[in-house]
């Protein structure tokens, strides 16, 4: 059976309804209790740092000097101190050697190169102090020394020596009435990059960490600081977790931080909408997840475990317009802030939470996708094929200890993707993979059989598959173009009752043919049977899918497509999020 469909010239009525984008979109407000600035982790665990470089007032940034303090617990920042230096590193306060390489780097045991020593021993003078100006007019007086804020009050120490006898030594020598002293295992020291010139030191145990605020510049313009190649607003955090080297965190106001993920997670040449809706899917994700490594001392990384942030090296138009249209909006459900997840490419259809990960959330519905196709995504189609003797070397490298494999059963969800695939072995047994796992447990990269999405289907080449056919199943063809076979509607258009023609998106559309109203499945067409529950045999297991990713919450591919046919972000959000709402904090 052969339907044609001639473009531009029959009527069409469409299952999907062209809406046209919406204006100024609806913005609630709620309380939603979100902090005003984000704690970013920069290097922390096994990447956690002996010294951190920051470099401030260089010629593509911006500010001068900075402030020592501390982060209370709302994030405000209050100064204990502060310098007019514009190059400083943090250190662990221990014996260093300084390597005056072009890194300026403090290391823990000499290396050949090293051109000088940071000592951990000082010689402590016998007062201490309540305000930073009378310790700094004793500071005045004594060449080499600097300030040490413990626990609220303020020391004067002088000198770095390796050992306290060398500190007694120097003091006898010098005249100074004072005892040897050396910091605890919390306590980080600031000194001018590449220079055993102490600053300032912070040690208020595991109560506070050392927070430093650089200054604006002259002109009162925003800071802006270098660390480790990328420059950054806000704040730092230094803390020695457990007495060892430091971690390094970003504290950020949330529209900053954002600038910071946008660009590494959607690309800034997208269309606008796209990453208005991407922009508000970050803010949300980082509110939904305070403290989340709260066991480090901040809320989210800087990495994929998280959202991918690298302060403000990249910049653009499009990424400072998406984040000032959206600011302060965040995803909600039921006037609290709802956990956002988003994918690269769904495939043709984004999947209930509890089908991908444990559990079900009312606002991650699995829907049926007919945006996305309308765009390249890089991962439109993949396919390879299994025999049963790979399927049971992947499975036992994988540590099942499974025999030949005689059936798989794939069992798949009310939208198609994956839910379970079921290996029958020669032993009897049954092993039965779900959710997350069904899509990964064949994955296998080396071998170029790798599965990128929840969305796929399994066939053996012996199965006898009781068919359930897809609507109108068969081969589509365009009237005039009889060789080209129809798996998508991606590049036709229809004329609809306004006489306007409209792009025609998606995998299912309803055409009025000669017997009458027809529903076109194309990709059940093109992607074959889908049948559920039904054991596949065979030599050869053909695997074939769509898409990249978990298929939970927004695909940024769809994202994009919606944009570039006339949708707004909030259009955007409610597709591929169910009965949610854009709201602001009050
Ligand atoms: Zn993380």
């Amino acid at each position: 059976m052969k339907f044609r469909i001639v473009p531009l010239a029959l009527a069409f009525a469409l299952l999907i309804s062209l809406f046209p984008a919406s204006g100024e979109a609806y913005v609630a407000s709620y309380s939603l209790n979100v902090p005003a600035y984000a704690k970013v982790g920069l290097y922390y665990g096994s990447g956690d740092l002996v010294y951190a470089n920051l470099l401030n007032g260089s010629e593509n940034s911006v500010g001068h000097g900075y402030k020592f303090g501390y982060f209370d617990a709302a994030r405000n920042f209050f100064s204990v101190a502060d310098t007019d230096a514009t190059a400083i590193t943090m250190v662990k306060d221990r014996n260093l050697y300084i390597t005056r390489d072009s890194n300026n780097r403090y290391v823990d045991t000499a290396t050949s190169d090293f051109m000088g020593t940071l000592g951990c021993y000082h010689i402590r003078l016998p007062y201490s102090y309540a305000s930073y100006a009378e310790a700094r007019d004793v500071v005045a007086l004594y060449t080499g020394s600097f300030i040490l804020f413990e626990n609220w009050t303020y020391s004067v120490m002088v000198g770095n020596y390796f050992s306290a006898s060398e500190a007694v030594a120097d003091a006898a020598a010098r005249g100074i009435t004072g005892t040897a002293y050396s910091g605890s295992d919390r306590t980080v020291t600031v000194v001018e990059t590449g220079t055993s010139h102490i600053l300032f030191e912070f040690d208020c145990g595991s109560a506070l960490s050392l927070g430093i605020m650089p200054k604006p510049d002259y002109e009162g313009q925003k800071p802006l600081t270098w660390f480790k190649g990328y420059k950054y607003y806000g704040g730092f955090q230094y803390s020695r977790l457990s007495g060892n080297n430091i971690t390094v965190v970003n504290v950020v106001a949330i529209e900053d931080y954002i600038m910071g993920v946008l660009p590494y997670e959607m690309s800034v040449s997208w269309p606008l909408e796209a990453l208005k809706a991407q922009a508000v899917c970050a803010r949300t994700y980082a509110a939904q997840n305070v403290g989340k490594h709260g066991a480090y001392g901040f809320d989210i990384c800087a990495t994929t475990d998280c959202q991918v942030y690298r302060g403000q090296n990249v910049t653009g138009d499009s990424i400072t317009q998406a984040v000032a249209e959206t600011a302060g909006q965040y995803v909600t459900y039921g006037a609290a802030i709802a956990a956002v997840y988003y994918h690269s490419a769904d495939g043709g259809a984004t999947e209930n939470s509890e089908n991908v990960f444990a559990n079900p959330l009312p606002h991650l519905k699995g829907v049926i996708d007919p945006y996305e196709s309308t765009v390249k995504t890089g991962h439109d189609l993949w396919t390879f094929t299994y025999t049963p003797q790979q399927m049971k070397e992947r499975l036992n490298a994988k540590g099942y200890a499974v025999g030949d494999i005689l059936s798989v059963t794939p069992v798949y969800t009310d939208v198609g993707n994956i839910f379970s695939l079921a290996f029958k072995d020669s032993n009897g047994k049954t092993f039965i993979f779900k959710q997350r796992t069904a899509a990964t447990i064949l994955s296998w990269a080396a071998e170029n059989k790798e599965i990128f999405s929840q969305r796929f289907t399994l066939v053996g080449n012996t199965t006898v598959n009781a068919v359930v056919p897809a609507p109108s199943s068969g081969p589509v063809y365009i009237a005039g173009a009889e060789d080209t076979e129809l798996t998508s509607a991606n590049g036709l258009y229809a004329i609809g009752g306004s006489g306007i023609a409209e792009p025609l998106a998606g995998s299912a559309i309803t055409v009025i043919t000669s017997g009458g109203m027809q529903t076109l499945n194309l990709a059940a067409i093109a992607e074959g049977p889908r049948d559920s529950g039904i054991p596949q045999t065979g030599t050869s297991f053909t695997i074939t899918g769509s898409g990249w990713g978990h298929n939970v919450g927004m695909s940024q591919h769809g994202a994009r497509a919606m944009a570039l046919l006339g949708y707004s972000y909030e259009d955007i959000i409610r597709f591929y999020f169910t009965g949610v709402e854009l709201a602001t904090n009050v």
